[in-house]
C-alpha cells in the first residue's frame, strides 16, 4: 500500500533536530504537543468533510487538551463526550461548535445540567431513551440510540471490541426488537455505533454492510448516523478515499448525514513523552534501564492496549548494537515500556523522546506509586515551546482526602 504522502510520522516535527537540541531545558518527565502535527491532522480530517458533506467531531475522551482546541477547531464540526464533564469542557473549549454525548447510562441528577452542554445525545439502551428521551426532546435536542451490529471486526483487542458477545454497549436487532415500540422509535433522530479501534476502511466498509443488515429497514426516517471513532485517518496508509466511498454511499442510502468522531485520528503522532534514564543494569543476558517516566502512570495504554510506543532513534530488539528493556521507576514489575536497541550504551541522565504521546495519556495518566505527573508543554508553529502545567505533590495529594482531616 502506498505512504500517505500528508500523513506525519511521530518524530515529523522535529525538523531534523536532535530531542537534546529542542529539549533538553525541559523537566522531565513531560509531555510536548505539537501545534504543527495538530493542525495538519485537522487538515486531512477537514478534507474529508470538504469532499463528502460529512461533519467530524473530536472525541475528547482520547484528547482533552483544550488550550489546542483553537488549533483543531477550525477544522471539526465540533467535539463528542463521554459524559457531563467532557460535554461541558467541549461547550466552554470549542464555544459555537457541536457538542454529541454517548454515555453508558446517564443519572439523573447530571441530566439537566447536561442538557445545558449537549445538542445531540446518544443513548445506550431502550430503557435509558425512555426515561431521559422526552426531556431531550423538549429540550429541542437531537436524540439517538447506539446500535450494536454485531460485527467484530478486531481482533487481539477484546476489551475494545464492543461487538463481543454479552456487550453492554448498544442495542443489538434482537434487542430492538423486543424492547423498541413505535413510541420510543418516535423520539430518535438518529443512530450510533463504534465498534472499531486504530482501523483502517476496510472494516469500516464491513461494519456498514452488517448495519444495513441488521437495521437497514429503520435508517431511512432516521436525520443522521454517526460512524463512531476508531478511524485511523490521519495514519500513514489509511484508505481515505474508502472511508469516503462508505459515507457516500451512507448519504445515498438513507438520506442521513454522517458524523465522524475520531479521537485518535485527531492528535495521532502529535505529541512527546520526553524523559531520562535513571539507572542501567544488567541482569543475566538482559540489559535494562530504569526511566523517570512509567507506562503504568504516563502512557497507560501501553500496557492496556498493549502496544509499543515508538522511540526517537531505537531500533527493534537486535536491530542496532544494544538492546534494553526500558521500565519505570514504579513497583509493579510489569511497568516495561518496551524492547528497544540503540547504537550504544544507554547513559544515566541521557534524554529519551517517545513518539505519539498526546493521545489517551495526559487525559488518562495517574499518580500510582505517588509518581508525579509529566508537565505538559507546547511546541508552537514557530518552533517556541511553552509550558502549559507543571504538576506538583499538591496535585497528587488533593485527590486523595481533604486538607481538614476528619474533624469538622
Ligand atoms: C472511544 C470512542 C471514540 C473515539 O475512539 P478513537 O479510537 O480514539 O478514535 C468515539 N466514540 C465513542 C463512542 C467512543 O467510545
Amino acid at each position: 500500500m502506498a505512504m500517505r504522502k500528508d500523513a506525519r510520522p511521530p518524530f515529523a516535527g522535529l525538523n531534523g533536530r536532535s530531542p537534546e537540541e529542542l529539549f533538553a531545558g525541559l523537566p522531565t518527565p513531560c509531555y510536548i504537543l505539537d501545534e504543527a502535527a495538530l493542525r495538519r491532522n485537522g487538515e486531512i480530517l477537514a478534507g474529508v468533510s470538504r469532499r463528502t458533506g460529512c461533519r467530524i467531531l473530536l472525541a475528547q475522551k482520547a484528547f482533552s487538551n483544550y488550550n489546542l482546541y483553537p488549533v483543531l477547531a477550525p477544522w471539526l464540526a465540533g467535539t463528542e463526550a463521554s459524559g457531563l464533564y467532557e460535554a461541558r469542557l467541549g461547550a466552554e473549549e470549542m464555544p459555537g461548535k457541536e457538542v454529541h454525548v454517548f454515555c453508558g447510562a446517564y443519572r439523573e441528577e447530571e441530566f439537566e445540567e447536561l442538557l445545558r452542554y449537549a445538542g445531540h445525545i446518544v443513548f445506550n439502551s431502550p430503557r435509558q431513551l425512555e426515561k431521559f428521551g422526552p426531556a431531550a426532546k423538549q429540550a429541542g435536542k437531537s436524540v439517538g440510540i447506539r446500535i450494536n451490529p454485531e460485527h467484530s471486526t478486531q481482533s487481539g483487542h477484546g476489551i475494545y471490541d464492543p461487538c463481543a458477545p454479552g456487550s453492554r454497549l448498544g442495542v443489538t436487532r434482537v434487542q430492538w426488537e423486543r424492547t423498541m415500540t413505535p413510541e420510543l422509535i418516535s423520539l430518535l433522530d438518529g443512530l450510533h455505533f463504534h465498534t472499531l479501534c486504530e482501523q483502517d476502511a476496510d472494516a469500516l466498509e464491513s461494519t456498514l454492510h452488517a448495519v444495513e443488515l441488521k437495521f437497514g429497514d429503520v435508517l431511512p426516517r432516521m436525520k443522521w448516523l454517526n460512524f463512531g471513532g476508531g478511524h485511523h485517518i490521519t495514519r500513514p496508509g489509511y484508505e481515505v478515499d474508502r472511508l469516503e466511498r462508505c459515507i457516500r454511499k451512507a448519504q445515498e442510502t438513507w438520506g442521513v448525514t454522517v458524523y465522524l468522531e475520531p479521537g485518535e485520528a485527531c492528535a495521532l503522532n502529535a505529541g512527546y513523552l520526553a524523559c531520562r534514564v535513571l539507572d542501567v543494569l544488567q541482569n543475566g543476558e538482559f540489559r535494562l534501564a530504569i526511566l523517570d517516566t512509567s507506562a503504568a502512570c504516563h502512557m497507560p495504554d501501553v500496557l492496556e492496549m498493549p502496544y509499543r510506543p515508538p522511540l526517537y532513534g531505537a531500533g527493534n530488539p537486535g536491530e542496532k548494537k544494544r538492546t534494553f528493556r526500558l521500565g519505570g521507576p514504579t513497583c509493579l514489575a510489569g511497568d516495561v515500556i518496551g524492547d528497544y536497541s540503540f547504537d550504544g550504551s544507554l547513559r544515566e541522565g541521557e534524554l529519551l523522546l517517545f513518539g505519539d504521546m498526546a493521545i489517551y495519556t495526559t487525559c488518562k495518566n495517574n499518580t500510582f506509586n505517588g509518581m508525579p505527573l509529566p508537565g505538559i508543554f507546547v511546541l508552537q508553529e514557530g518552533g517556541k515551546l511553552k509550558c502549559l502545567r507543571k504538576f506538583g505533590y499538591t496535585d497528587f495529594k488533593s485527590r486523595l482526602g481533604g486538607l481538614s482531616g476528619l474533624e469538622g
